[in-house]
């Protein structure tokens, strides 16, 4: 692990992109904190009795927009770690160029000790403690990690109960029957994968082979996606082990075993392995799982040529600089940033009481995630930067010109 809080990183490459933008100091300033943190205690009734929970929501910035960003529910949800996903929220929106601004959520649970009726009750619970702080023009949360479609269609009921009227835009995420979109439920991997594919045109990487960390909703799309493109998935990790076939596995049929076992560990058509997943012989490596993953230990060791980090916050600031030169990164901000463009085709249907197709969703997430990636190629080239630094530089020169647009300032 890092020796530094995800946060600590996050407040790293802000001061990095201040300094190269020559940015004003109460900007950085102002950027150096969130705007609000709404800490929350609640009670839910579990089937062990009433339990107390711990969960928070953070308001980084909303000068581009409403907040925007996802629920996390894992049992290591801190207060660090929730505020360094809202600041990457904040950045990320910026970057792809969506009118929000960023927040995030997340509540302190194991999520696989409790069964569905006490996921609901925690689900509604928690929107029912921050729901005087959230709304479709205010604040508007999605899924992360272990949240589901299922639990946004929960707490959008929730809070329209709560408020007397159903406003489907308040979350996005949602299932289709539920005000949900077409395509957002795979937007995250299939934005990763046209950014991926522009990427090993203009860097040459010719050899299609996979590694990835996490066999999630984002892990799990993209193994498939790339499979169906002619990738070859070599290795896969989840949080309880590593999967290796040089030969390439069959990611069908994986994902099937995974929804049978609960895990990628036994599957037949590979070997298990004690080696990590960043070691693995690859020419593109995919953290798919969570942050501050590729560490100062770990990042010589990488073989890759490229990484495309469709996990927030995967690789700590000791391992870009390790990195830098030798593989490229493609920054979470950029490459996982199809989901947050997903949510916001989401909610511009919900707000406008209009039904995309999936062609329509599909055309309009590769226009702007191309656009997106071609901005940052051509800030990193002008200006000799990595696409992270180019990311950040794009991203809070943005911030910044609407910040210094608002009335208060
Ligand atoms: P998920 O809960 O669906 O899946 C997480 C996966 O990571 C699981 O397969 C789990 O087994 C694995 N994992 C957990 N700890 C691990 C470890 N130590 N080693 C290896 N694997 C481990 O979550 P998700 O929605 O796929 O999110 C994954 C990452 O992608 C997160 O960083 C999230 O913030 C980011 N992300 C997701 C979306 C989205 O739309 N789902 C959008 C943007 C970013």
């Amino acid at each position: 692990m890092s020796s530094m809080s995800p946060f600590e990183n996050a407040m790293k490459q802000l001061k990095k992109s201040a300094e190269m933008l020559k940015l004003e100091p109460w900007i950085t300033e102002a950027l150096s904190n969130p705007q609000k943190i709404i800490d929350v205690h609640f009670r839910v009734k579990t089937k062990s009795g009433i339990r107390t929970f711990h969960g928070y929501r953070v308001q980084y910035n909303n000068s581009r927009g409403p907040f925007k960003g996802g629920i996390r529910f894992h049992p290591n949800v801190d207060i660090d770690e929730v505020k360094a996903l809202s600041f990457w929220m904040t950045i990320k929106n910026a970057v792809c160029n969506v009118p929000f601004g960023g927040g995030k959520g997340g509540v302190t649970v194991d999520p696989k000790k409790l069964d569905k009726e006490e996921l609901e009750a925690l689900s509604r619970a928690y929107i029912k403690a921050i729901h005087s702080d959230i709304g479709s023009d205010v604040d508007i949360p999605a899924p992360d990690v272990y949240t589901t479609p299922e639990m946004m269609a929960w707490m959008a009921d929730e809070f329209g109960k709560l408020r007397g009227k159903y406003d489907p835009a308040v979350i996005t995420g949602k299932p289709l029957d539920k005000g949900g979109s077409i395509g957002r439920d795979n937007s995250t991997a299939l934005g990763g994968v046209y950014v991926l594919e522009e990427a090993v045109k203009v860097y040459g990487i010719k050899e299609k082979t996979v590694a990835i960390q996490g066999f999630g909703n984002a892990g799990s799309w993209a193994a498939k996606i790339l499979h169906e493109r002619g990738y070859r998935i070599v290795a896969i990790a989840d949080s309880r082990g590593e999967i290796i076939n040089p030969e390439g596995i069959d990611v069908v049929k994986l994902a099937e075993f995974k929804e049978k076992t609960g895990s990628v560990l036994g599957f037949p058509g590979a070997k298990q392995t004690d080696k990590s997943i960043f070691e693995t012989e690859c020419s593109i490596l995919i953290p798919a799982a969570l942050e501050n993953q590729i560490t100062s230990e770990n990042a010589g060791k990488i073989k890759a040529k490229l990484i495309l980090e469709l996990a927030n916050g995967p690789t700590a600031p000791e391992a870009d600089e390790i990195l830098k030169g030798k593989t490229i990164i493609v920054p979470d901000v950029l490459a996982n940033s199809g989901g947050v463009m997903g949510s916001y085709f989401e909610w511009v249907q919900n707000k406008k009481d209009e039904r995309w197709d999936a062609s329509k969703f599909d055309k309009e997430l590769k226009t702007k995630i191309t656009e997106a990636f071609n901005n940052l190629y051509f800030t990193s080239n002008q200006r000799r930067i990595t696409l992270r630094e180019a990311a950040y530089v794009v991203a809070v020169g943005r911030i910044a010109d609407a910040m210094k647009g608002e009335k208060n300032a």
